[in-house]
């Protein structure tokens, strides 16, 4: 029998943003919580290997570039003998992602949630052990149970990383020095992303991306094509519509071979590294799921119903875990709607909003139904659209690239989906996921006050535009 200190209203098993988010809120509530991570730092993927660290070396890299190619000339800033400091650049991004893992380790202790270090398995319905490091075993006793472990990258079969020359994202993050020639296999969010790190530090870098667009196929594909476009303007290779058949690694550089899917024409590239992006999936082993019957589906993702509850009705997954999109605001809204639910009796992800973010230069944001959605499924809607260029803020920032596409329902005007390529994409989406989540239509964000000048009159436009009364700003 555990002591005291070793039972829990709730045990979670993974400190990722689902994880430590769905931890803070159950404590919040009132639950006594513990979280177990078996990594040496709290934040999951997230904030050690994955949003945080990528977007640290986006931001650096953008100084970089525009520093590089005169972009800060047209703001009458002469720049000279600068250089990248490679190691200095790694270590602010080290030094950010160790801030904010000691960050989420302050908030575990602010909310007097107990913090176990080791792998967690699940023994029973009510019980959890950690094999804590030096083999020794905690079992806890817990009324109920977040499975939050997170995912990993998929491997493809003849790509086998080696940490060296055949990466996954983590190494990609943390390169020792620029690579000549960086492939990169699979034109998605990961490769777009640090693909455009290592292009805007000096690399060449050659998507290859089975699929006959860039950017994932759930995305719009107009604003998918602007973002294609401006990426190649960048001087990023795409080979599209072409699969990856085998790559050889001599220990320093890298061979690729690749087959185009329509002509099968067969062809190599040489590199010096290469990154396997193709998708990411759960992590869901060793946890103990046999030990109580939990069931997983053909990809490995704990099954859980409307309530992210598992088929035993106390242990509920969230996150990479289950099905969705692997995005860390998604890991978090269903990490605080499993603890209000425990808490409650109630708990809600409404999944019609989750915004998606590609943060390249421009950066892609959406939220709500692409255009292709929207024509598949026969929903009639209306489609205002408005050009950065067109704006003063953006001007006066000389970052004039993208647009901003509002689509909305033909009868009743209510928003149904909103995307952006542009400037600072990533923060203007929340206007329109806000929007959403209120039911707005687009008229009532053309009636609402946008400061001028900002790059958020763009929505405005946008919305604007789709009752065919864009002005200009
Ligand atoms: P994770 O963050 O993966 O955390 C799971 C944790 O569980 C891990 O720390 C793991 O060690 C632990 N764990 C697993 N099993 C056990 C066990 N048995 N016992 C103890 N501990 C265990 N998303 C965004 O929204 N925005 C971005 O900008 C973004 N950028 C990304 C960039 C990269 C390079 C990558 C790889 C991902 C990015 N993501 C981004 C995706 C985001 O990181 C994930 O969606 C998010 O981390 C998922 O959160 P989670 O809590 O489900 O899992
Ligand atoms: P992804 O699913 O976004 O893209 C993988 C791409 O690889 C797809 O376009 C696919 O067609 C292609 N592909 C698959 N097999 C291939 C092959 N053999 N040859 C060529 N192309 C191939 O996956 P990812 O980029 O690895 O990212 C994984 C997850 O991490 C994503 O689901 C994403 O949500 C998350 N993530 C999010 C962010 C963000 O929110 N900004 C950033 C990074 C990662």
């Amino acid at each position: 029998m555990a002591d005291q200190d070793n039972q829990f209203d709730l045990v979670v098993i993974g400190a990722g943003p689902g994880g430590y988010t769905g931890a803070i809120r159950a404590a919040q509530l009132g639950l006594k919580t513990a979280i177990i991570e078996k990594g040496s730092t709290l934040g999951g993927t997230c904030l050690n290997v994955g949003c945080i660290p990528s977007k640290a070396l986006l931001d650096s890299s953008e100084h970089y570039s525009m520093a590089a190619h005169g972009d800060f000339e047209m703001h009458g800033l002469k720049i000279s003998g600068f250089e990248l400091d490679l190691p200095k650049m790694m270590a602010r991004k080290d030094k950010i992602v160790k801030d904010l893992t000691n960050g989420v380790q302050f908030l575990m202790k602010k909310n007097k949630i107990t913090v176990f270090n080791g792998w967690g398995t699940i023994t029973g319905k009510n019980s959890v052990s950690v094999a804590v490091q030096g083999g020794e075993k905690k079992e806890l006793q817990t009324k109920n149970i977040m499975i939050a472990s997170g995912s990993t990258p998929i491997d493809l079969p003849f790509a086998k990383p080696d940490g060296k020359t055949i990466i996954t994202s983590t190494e990609a993050l943390a390169l020792p020095k620029v690579p000549k020639h960086l492939i990169v296999i699979g034109g998605g969010v990961i490769g777009l992303e640090l693909g455009s790190v290592w292009l805007r530090l000096g690399a060449k870098v050659t998507v290859v991306e089975f699929a006959p667009m860039i950017a994932g196929a759930g995305t719009d594909q107009q604003t998918a094509k602007l973002l294609h476009r401006s990426l190649s303007k960048q001087g990023m290779e795409f080979m599209l519509n072409t699969g990856v058949t085998g790559v050889k690694s001599t220990g320093s550089s890298v061979t690729v071979s690749y087959e185009t899917r329509e002509d099968k024409k067969q062809g190599t590239l040489e590199g010096d590294v290469v990154l396997v992006a193709v998708g990411r999936k759960a992590f869901t082993d060793k946890l103990g799921l046999e030990n109580v019957g939990i069931d997983k589906d053909d990809r490995g993702r704990v099954v859980v119903d409307a309530h992210l509850r598992t088929k035993v009705p106390n242990i509920f997954a969230v996150g990479d875990a289950v099905v969705g999109p692997m995005l860390a605001h998604k890991a978090e809204e269903e990490g605080v709607s499993v603890a209000e639910f425990i808490a409650t009796g109630h708990g809600h992800v409404n999944y019609e909003t989750v915004p998606g973010v590609i943060y390249t230069w421009p950066e892609l944001a959406s939220v709500g139904m692409s255009e292709e959605q929207l024509k598949e499924k026969g929903i009639a809607y209306k489609a205002g659209a408005f050009p950065f260029a067109a704006n003063a803020r953006a001007k006066a920032i000389g970052m004039t690239d993208g647009q901003v596409k509002v689509l909305a329902d033909a009868q009743t005007d209510r928003v149904l989906g909103v995307h952006i390529l542009g400037p600072r994409a990533s923060d203007m989406i929340a206007e329109a996921a806000v929007a959403m989540e209120f039911g707005a239509s687009s008229e009532d964000i053309a009636r609402s006050f946008h400061a001028h000048p900002t790059l958020a009159e763009v929505m405005r436009e946008a919305a604007l535009a789709a009752d065919k009364r864009a002005r200009q700003s």
